[in-house]
């Protein structure tokens, strides 16, 4: 049963490897879809969130609260900054917050303090196309 579902699992890592920023299971499914796959949206679902408990993916919610997966190249602690408009992702160390972080829960006395600092914009080529389509260029 397990071994039946190995290739659909790989061709989801694979999907989400070629995916240029955060995606949701429903985009990833649809573009699975595309290439005929027959592959479900539980099955995408499925592994997505096993990658992530893995820690072979990164997930996070976004401001609609969708929960979105990347296959980040920075396996350790690291942050987002992530276009709301494309999906676009760039992985950022952030010194000062985990500093911050680390200084904040000792002054309440709390220890093993952990946090999600995740940054959502516009990208730079996004904002582009949008004063191009207002005519400001
Ligand atoms: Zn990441
Ligand atoms: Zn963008
Ligand atoms: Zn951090």
């Amino acid at each position: 049963m397990v071994q039946r579902n190995t290739w659909q699992r790989e061709r989801v890592r694979e999907a989400l490897s070629g995916a240029p920023g955060f995606v949701s299971a429903q985009s990833l499914h649809a573009t699975l879809r595309d290439e005929n796959t027959g592959i479900g949206l539980a099955t995408v679902y499925r592994t997505l969130a096993g990658l992530a408990a893995r820690g072979d993916a990164d997930s996070l919610q976004s401001p609609d609260g969708e929960n979105l997966f990347r296959a980040c190249e920075t396996r350790g602690h690291h942050h987002h900054l992530i276009c709301r408009s494309c999906g676009k992702a760039v992985e950022i160390a952030a010194t000062d917050v985990e500093e911050w972080a680390q200084r904040t829960a000792a002054q309440h006395g709390f220890s093993e303090a952990e946090h999600v600092v995740d940054i959502f914009g516009i990208c730079a080529d996004c904002a582009r196309a949008r004063a191009r389509e207002r005519g400001d260029e």
